[in-house]
């Protein structure tokens, strides 16, 4: 089976968030289904810097009013398609946002140029001998991509598209819609047209043939007013194809054994050498040494994530005799409230503004436990990472959270498969009802080593979930 898996970020070459680590693993767990994936990506400077070996496969002589070439490399397993179009994508700045940080202005042409590319090479042969059986398309950015093929040249080739955040929907005024090479008839209900915009996510629920979410708890909370965010009502009309699957984790690149980004390597029956990662992290966020739970924090800081709800609850986790450190970047007010607690705690609250892939690492290994007090959250990785590592998740009770971590309440901890905390409302007292908690359960060495385990012992691979994405991709064919 042939999927073309389509995407505006795959790790490890261009990341903003867990669509480029979804994005860059689930393809090599497909292989031992007999799934070959390739995944099509535009060609930004760092991406067209990491290829080593590429070769141009295809192109197009006039794709949104330019040239595009597409080349083929392979990097960290994956194979990759890049659609390497420099008047689209050669920019400072990140995927979406230039270095002052404001969105691209033409970012509707740029990711309905990928999305027309995706269309074409299904449906016109633009790679030669390759076509795809199946189009994988991800988020707002790539949801045009069964639009065109609707309209063009792959009407009957079955679509998958995959929901990472329904926050995020890619809604442009109509005034966009001429230049999207789309029929007239494409700006109606059935597709693109959103409340008199165009609507690229909008586009892609209409079309594509299944639809899926990364939780089932997310697939859930989606269909209604509170979390579909406009597009519950369009959810609920296709809630027949609509499934949620759990994401996975890249298990080489994220192993406590072998992690190259921390000094001190351990495994299950070694949670005591996690003390060389405790040494290193208060070093580097400094920290005074002394007992008491380790905090952290790896995120997006935004009002999604409940970052304000931590600037709120730092008091009391000081108070209480625990630390906090912070990794993240984002709503410039969060970033200075969780610096000015930070100042207000030296010692006992660090901060690192930024985006630092290596650090992370290493405040999974070296901190007790991980916040994520989100006000919605489709899977969420950090709390898959934190069980791999023996960093409690300490989870609002949503979306993934909710299905990947199992509370330590007394029935779970009866029959030891507790893995972390729970907490509900999510309001800042839910927050520190919560801190309260891993504060008891930290004063039983005992108890929280058995928390531990039991986390690392969970099965966070891509293994069950790439089972469910290929029974997927079998019906979808077999519907013919
Ligand atoms: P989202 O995609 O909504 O931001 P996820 O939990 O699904 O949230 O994925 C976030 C990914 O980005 C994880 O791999 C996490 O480790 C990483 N991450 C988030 N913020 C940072 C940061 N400041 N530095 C390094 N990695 C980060």
């Amino acid at each position: 089976m042939n999927i073309l898996s389509v995407a505006s970020e795959v790790y490890p070459l261009v990341k903003t968030g867990g669509l480029a680590d979804v994005v860059g693993a689930l393809p090599a767990a497909l292989v031992p289904h007999g799934v070959r994936t390739r995944t099509l990506v535009p060609g930004y400077p760092p991406v067209l810097k990491k290829l080593k070996k590429k070769k141009a496969v295809g192109g197009f002589d006039n794709l949104f009013g330019h040239p595009a070439t597409v080349l083929s490399a392979e990097v960290n397993g994956v194979d990759l398609l890049v659609l390497d179009q420099p008047a689209l994508y050669a920019r400072d700045g990140g995927p979406y946002i230039d270095s002052t940080g404001r969105d691209y202005p033409d970012n509707f042409r740029r990711f309905a140029a990928l999305s027309l590319a995706a269309a074409e090479i299904a449906g016109n042969g633009i790679i030669s001998n390759w076509k795809p059986d199946i189009v994988h398309v991800h988020d707002w950015q790539t949801a045009l991509t069964p639009v065109y093929m609707r309209f063009g040249p792959a009407p009957d080739l079955p679509t998958v598209m995959t929901i990472h955040n329904i926050a995020f929907q890619g809604q442009f005024g109509a005034s966009v819609f001429p230049e999207l090479a789309l029929p007239p008839d494409a700006f109606s209900t059935q597709f693109v047209e959103y409340y008199g915009d165009v609507g690229f996510l909008k586009g892609g629920l209409q079309t594509a043939s299944a639809i899926t979410t990364v939780s089932p708890s997310y697939a859930q909370e989606i269909l209604t007013p509170e979390f579909g965010m406009g597009l519950d009502g369009l959810l609920a009309s296709r809630v027949a194809d609509l499934t949620g699957i759990v994401n996975g984790i890249d298990g080489d690149a994220w192993d406590p054994q072998t992690d190259p980004h921390i000094p001190a390597h351990y495994g299950p029956g070694t949670l005591k050498r996690r003390a060389g990662n405790r040494r290193a992290l208060e070093e580097r966020f400094g920290l005074e040494k002394g007992p008491g739970p380790i905090f952290c924090v790896i995120s997006r800081l935004t009002w999604q994530k409940g970052m304000d709800l931590v600037a709120e609850a730092a008091d009391d986790i000081v108070a209480l005799g625990g630390k906090l450190v912070v990794l993240g970047s984002g709503d410039p007010a969060l970033e200075s409230a969780l610096m000015a607690a930070a100042s207000r705690h030296r010692g006992h609250i660090g901060m690192v503004t930024g985006y630092d892939e290596p650090l992370s690492h290493l405040m999974q290994a070296g901190a007790d436990a991980i916040l994520i007090p989100s006000r919605f959250e489709p899977c969420g990785l950090t709390q898959l990472y934190g069980l791999r590592y023996g960093c409690v998740p300490v989870v609002a009770r949503t979306g993934g959270l909710t299905d990947t971590i199992i509370d330590a309440n007394e029935a779970a901890l009866s029959a030891k498969c507790a893995t972390g905390f729970h907490f509900l409302p999510v309001t800042t007292d839910g927050l520190r009802l919560a801190i309260r908690r891993v504060l008891r359960a930290y004063n039983e060495p005992k108890l929280w080593a058995r928390l531990q385990n039991q986390g690392m012992k969970s099965d966070v691979s891509w293994a069950k979930s790439a089972e469910r994405y290929v029974s997927l991709y079998s019906a979808l064919l077999a519907k013919g």
